[in-house]
């Protein structure tokens, strides 16, 4: 995994090295990710990790697998440009020379690399990979293939699942094992088995989920679905905890990178999703092939993260789950609540929470989480299959905000059957809710593999063609592309659309949000209330002081839960008129102390005093602070640091 995030271990490797070590097996992991983080250094790496969809780092690590037989530089360079050409439209030519220069470096570093662990003699060395770091991954298992052929070389992780491993299997020959799916039942025995017999093992004894080099070719015919090419754990209860040494050791020996970075440990709380299990949303291809939803007994999730905590002395947390089990609130967060919060955690989590699972969470530790918002239109929620609407959204938002848990989340465009109106109506509510969490990024929506978007195109009536940067960094068929690709672009997609209004202004809208809510002290919109004079303060444009009675109050009050608008009147309806029910609510409606929103009105004011919200560097998940980093950066240094070898 040469290619991937700094600020965490790999809960992949961890577990992995955990249940081999479990095993009585020998293993070391290789945090070939740090030491090429610390060779390209900060500048580099975060250019190379932006613009999404541009696939920089594979082009780079491609060129090392083909060179001379993928896009040139200038090439390159010139599709990246377009990419991102909104935001820097001069550095074509410069970047052309980065391109150059991070190729060098990156066919340097994989030589140094595959030397050193060739020369630690392991009989057998495997590759996890997620989505960014198959090429990677392969370009290095090809280095230490050609130098060491007797070496077994084995790769899985969702990056190669079913299909998409099996072309990578054919087309990369210089892998020997591929695994499809779970490795936790059968790492052990699958390992034992390939130390024991070398490279040509049966096909018959490999267990389910694996493919060997005497299958690479096989007849498609004679083989089942690519689907059914998938390895799954029986048990979600009984895992090792996963073993991170390796990460600090490498870190330990890179003190320019470990200056910047304030890390976290990964934990796994559940497998899948439980919305994905049901009905998934349309665009989502994060759950693979085998969409099931399974929590981890959540007495193993509290052993991991005491013994996690008791092993490396850390407090930050980062869940892998795609959706955290509700469960856990009661489960986990309540009796981390008991404890006073010993850990900050940070989860991916419905958007569907009550106030009072909120309060539970935040009083347990939960200080940052990723809920699946990803719109303020509920039209919108219902082409993407979301399942809930905007309201619920608005909802949350506020109760993490009332509670002091800060969310990250995104809005996405370019649905195929969106109307460009949507948009405008979502961009129209974000002046109010600048006191609340904005979203980090405005994204066109992409159809990944596995995703309802593209098993159900040709129903869409939408054309799916892999990314474009694909025929840029593979030098193979379009047929082949189709298999090896995770991320496709759709004839609809608003990339391929153009500008549109309503978009427009929602992009203008997330960005004044962003920057008003950057300000110190934040916009604030809370209320004091003495049971007859309801005192609003709002500082969301500039400070104002509002002091409401009577039914302006009282409305006020009932509209923190969202009441339907209907269910509203009737209740204000008891002890005021019509006539000053309709005035009430249009002069909140005027101060934006609430919006209507799905046939509801909801009151956006919130409770003194709001807790403070974690900074950017307080992030459960891990922080590299790319500022220090750079001022740290030294020339690129000559060659791979040397590391104590520890097998
Ligand atoms: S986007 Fe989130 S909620 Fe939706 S299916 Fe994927 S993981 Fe589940």
């Amino acid at each position: 995994m040469p290619f991937a995030d700094v600020h965490t271990p790999s809960i992949s490797l961890g577990l992995l090295q955990a249940l081999l070590e479990r095993g009585g097996l020998r293993v070391r992991s290789e945090y070939a990710n740090l030491l090429y983080a610390d060779r390209l250094g900060a500048l580099a790496s975060a250019q190379i990790f932006a613009g999404r969809g541009c696939h920089v780092g594979d082009w780079l690590f491609c060129s090392a697998i083909f060179p001379g037989r993928i896009a040139e530089p200038r090439e390159f360079a010139a599709f990246v440009q377009g990419r991102r050409a909104a935001h820097e439209p001069d550095r074509l030519a410069r970047l052309v020379d980065d391109l150059r220069d991070w190729r060098a470096t990156t066919a340097q570093f994989l030589d140094e690399l595959a030397e050193r662990l060739v020369a630690e003699g392991a009989p057998l060395v495997g590759c996890s990979a997620t989505f960014l770091q198959l090429y990677p991954a392969l370009a290095l298992l090809k280095r230490i293939h050609e130098r060491a052929p007797g070496v077994i070389t084995l790769i899985g992780g969702p990056g190669c699942e079913t299909g998409m491993g099996l072309a990578a299997h054919r087309l990369f020959p210089w892998v020997d094992y591929l695994v499809s799916g779970e490795a936790d039942d059968i790492v052990v025995p699958l390992v034992r088995r390939l130390l024991r017999e070398g490279r040509e093992c049966e096909p018959a004894a490999l267990p389910a989920g694996v493919r060997g080099p005497r299958r690479r070719l096989a007849a498609p015919a004679a083989d089942p679905p690519a689907e059914a090419l998938l390895a799954r754990a029986r048990d979600m209860g009984g895992h090792p905890t996963p073993q991170y040494a390796d990460y600090f050791a490498a870190l330990a020996e890179l003190p320019r990178l470990q200056s910047a970075i304030s890390p976290a440990l990964p934990i796994e709380g559940s497998r899948g999703c439980w919305r994905a299990a049901r009905s998934p949303c349309c665009f989502c291809g994060d759950n693979g092939a085998r969409a099931e939803f399974r929590p981890r007994p959540a007495a193993d999730f509290l052993r991991d993260l005491d013994e996690l905590h008791r092993r490396h002395g850390l407090r930050r947390f980062v869940a892998t789950d795609n959706m955290m089990d509700l469960g856990y609130v009661q489960s986990v967060f309540r009796e981390l609540a008991r404890r006073d919060a010993p850990y900050q955690l940070f989860f991916e989590i419905s958007a569907c929470l009550e106030r009072d699972a909120v309060a539970t969470l935040s009083d347990g530790g939960m200080t940052w989480m990723q809920p699946g918002i990803e719109s303020l239109s509920t039209e919108i929620l219902k082409v993407a299959n979301k399942g809930h609407e905007a309201w619920q959204n608005v909802q949350l938002l506020k109760w993490r905000r009332q509670y002091g848990i800060r969310v990250t989340w995104n809005t996405l465009f370019g649905f195929p059957q969106e109307l460009d109106g949507w948009h405008a109506a979502a961009a129209a509510l974000a002046p109010a809710l600048s006191h609340l969490n904005p979203p980090r990024f405005f994204h066109p929506v992409m159809a990944c593999r596995n995703s309802v978007y593209f098993a159900s195109a040709a129903e869409l009536g939408v054309s799916v063609t892999p990314s474009p940067a694909y025929a840029r960094f593979l030098p193979f068929p379009p047929e082949s592309l189709a298999e090896l690709a995770f991320t496709f672009e759709s004839a609809s997609d608003a990339s391929a659309r153009g500008p549109c209004d309503g978009a427009e202004a929602l992009a203008a809208g997330v960005f004044v949000w962003q920057q008003r809510f950057r300000r110190q002290p934040k916009p604030e919109l809370v209320m004091v209330d003495d049971g007859e004079i309801l005192s609003v303060l709002d500082t969301r444009d500039r400070e104002e002081h509002i002091a409401l009675t009577g039914v302006e109050r009282l409305a006020l009050l009932l509209a923190d839960e969202a009441p339907p608008r209907e269910e509203l009147l009737a209740e204000l309806a008891r002890e005021h008129s019509a006539r000053e029910i309709a005035e009430a609510l249009e002069g909140l409606l005027r101060r934006r102390l609430v919006i209507a929103l799905d046939g509801r009105v909801i009151g956006l004011v919130l409770k003194p005093p709001l807790p403070d919200l974690a900074g950017d560097e307080e992030i459960p998940s891990g922080y590299l602070d790319r500022r220090k980093w750079r001022a740290s950066d030294a020339p690129p240094i000559p060659s791979t640091p040397g590391r104590s070898s520890r097998t």
